[in-house]
């Protein structure tokens, strides 16, 4: 029990803003550590020449986990955020130039599955059916929970969920039982990929997200997905949160079975009563505390593919991309194997572009379009020989060219005003992700649940941890649920009472 209690969040990803705002709220003196000039993490922003992009997510799923975190902080999320449905979610474009655009109008759907296979809508149906399932037995179960024990795992009630939920069904597999054409297979499968997972490895019950998708819609907020992180920075500040910005923590002192705080790279020490680690987590042991055993655990666990990106500022537009378009290749298998078996580029690799104007204008100067590409790409890997230059360069030649045989987009170099362009080196070095992994450590059946790393350290009772790779795991919506798990372990073990859910006045923008 703290009478005052104070605590050090490392990091101002997502995760670290929501548990800085939730534990301040709550009574705590925070302060938060973030190696980069500015909060974000994932989520950063990058502006060149009036283009803006989000560097990380662009897509909003499940907007009342959303909607919780702010009111848990005592706000209404529609005085912080302008939220837009984004329909036809996906603009799919397949290697043999068959098309289909995915949308939650269920008539439009129809027609366009039934063309490709006849028959299929049926299975479609019984798709969402089992993904709505899926989807709330998981949220209430699994993920939205804290598990203290094993047994509160693998308990009598949840040992029969694991097979309604088809968590040790692969999910390629299982689509078999819905479809039997190969490009509705693959339509309703690459979003394992959000995940960082194959759907030849991911468990069946990730077909929660073409559910959540589909049902609850996929939103963008105007002002891009960094909107999010600038009206959480205003909130935590407002309940009196410190960002330390251009900070980062080069080690985290531990005594006996205590954390007592963190060293900075300038050499200057900081204490609090609780630490909470926002950075990576394998990352946290390996480098900032002491002991390899963990860490070397750590490493051999499976980690999530990573990204080679393209932030590119045109100056003109292209109608033929919608918000979300996804390029597919041929070698729907291959492609993926070549990415998480070999941990390398697919020989012709599937990708994503955004193009947030279409949706929030403000993304873009007026008559030109802001686009962000992601070639999905293996993690860093000591073992084998990776040249990402080359590989970035092979990225960057397949993406133009698919665009400009299968959108018709063939004067793409020509309108390049701004090019950035992020490899798994980058995200390694920049937010230091474990191997470079663009969505932490894997979601396979035996890194889930109980079986994550903990949020809390096994030794340093004080010690915390939030984000992407800890429990529930990564994507947006994952992370707030983190951040709410990880404050409610904080003030029950620190005998601090959970603030009163009340909203306050709308803050000034
Ligand atoms: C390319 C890409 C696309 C994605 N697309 C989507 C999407 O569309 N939708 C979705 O829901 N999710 C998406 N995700 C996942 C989502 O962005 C992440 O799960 C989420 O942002 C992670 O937040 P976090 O708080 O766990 O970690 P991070 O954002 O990684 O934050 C950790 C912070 O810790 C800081 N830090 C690290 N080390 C130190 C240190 N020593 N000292 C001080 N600070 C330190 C880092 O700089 C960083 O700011 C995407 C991710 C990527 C990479």
């Amino acid at each position: 029990m703290y009478s005052h209690p104070t605590a050090l969040v490392i990091g101002a990803g997502l995760g670290g803003i929501a548990t800085a705002a939730r534990l301040a709220r709550a009574g705590f003196q925070v302060r938060v550590l973030e190696k980069n000039e500015a909060p974000g993490g994932r989520c950063s922003q990058l502006v060149c020449d009036g283009y803006r992009f989000d560097i990380g997510a662009t897509l909003l799923l499940m907007p009342e986990v959303f909607a919780e975190t702010y009111t848990a902080l005592g706000e209404r999320i529609e005085d912080h955020l302008e939220l837009r449905r984004v329909d036809p979610t996906y603009r799919l474009h397949f290697a043999d130039d068959t098309q289909l655009v995915l949308t939650s109008n269920l008539n439009a759907l129809q027609a366009q599955v039934e063309a490709i296979e006849p028959g299929s809508f049926g299975g479609l149906l019984r798709y969402l059916v089992e993904g709505h399932q899926a989807y709330h037995l998981c949220l209430q179960r699994f993920v939205g929970r804290n598990f203290y024990h094993l047994p509160d795992y693998f308990s009598v009630q949840n040992l029969p969920l694991l097979f309604k939920l088809k968590a040790l069904v692969n999910h390629y597999d299982n689509i078999g039982h819905y479809f039997q054409d190969p490009h509705l297979k693959a339509a309703f499968t690459f979003q394992n990929m959000y995940l960082g997972l194959s759907p030849f490895d991911a468990p069946a019950t990730y077909s929660l997200v073409q559910y959540t998708e589909l049902t609850d819609g996929v939103w963008f907020p105007i002002g891009g997905i960094y909107r999010v992180i600038e009206s959480l920075v205003s909130i935590a500040e407002a309940h009196g949160v410190r960002f330390m910005y251009n900070t980062p923590v080069k080690q985290i002192e531990v005594d006996g079975n205590r954390a007592t705080g963190v060293v900075l790279h300038d050499g200057s020490r900081l204490g609090a009563d609780v630490i909470v680690a926002n950075a990576d987590l394998p990352y946290v042991y390996s480098h900032l505390l002491p002991g390899r055993a963990e860490a070397s655990r750590l490493e051999r666990l499976q980690y999530t593919c990573s990204a080679i990106m393209f932030y590119w500022g045109v100056d003109t537009v292209y109608p033929q991309l919608g918000t979300h378009n996804v390029f597919l290749a041929g070698e729907y298998r291959a492609s993926f194997d070549r990415i998480f078996r070999d941990h390398l580029l697919p020989d012709e690799p599937s990708f994503y572009v955004h193009a947030p104007a279409r949706t929030d204008p403000s993304a873009a100067p007026p008559g030109q379009d802001t686009l962000m590409v992601l070639v999905p790409a293996g993690h860093l890997d000591a073992g084998i020989t990776q040249d990402w230059n080359a590989l970035q360069a092979r990225a960057r030649s397949a993406v133009i060219h698919r665009l400009a045989t299968s959108a018709g987009i063939d004067d793409l170099e020509q309108h390049l005003k701004c090019e950035v362009s992020y490899t798994p080196r980058d995200w390694f070095s920049v937010y230091n992700l474990a191997k470079g992994a663009a969505f932490g450590l894997s979601h396979s059946f035996m890194q889930v649940g109980y079986l994550r790393p903990h949020n809390r350290h096994h030794r340093y009772g004080n010690l915390y941890f939030v984000g992407s790779s800890t429990h529930p795991g990564t994507g947006l919506p994952m992370v707030l649920l983190s951040a709410r798990l990880t404050t409610e372990r904080i003030l029950k073990e620190a005998g601090v009472p959970r603030p009163a859910l009340r909203l306050r006045p709308a803050m000034a923008r």
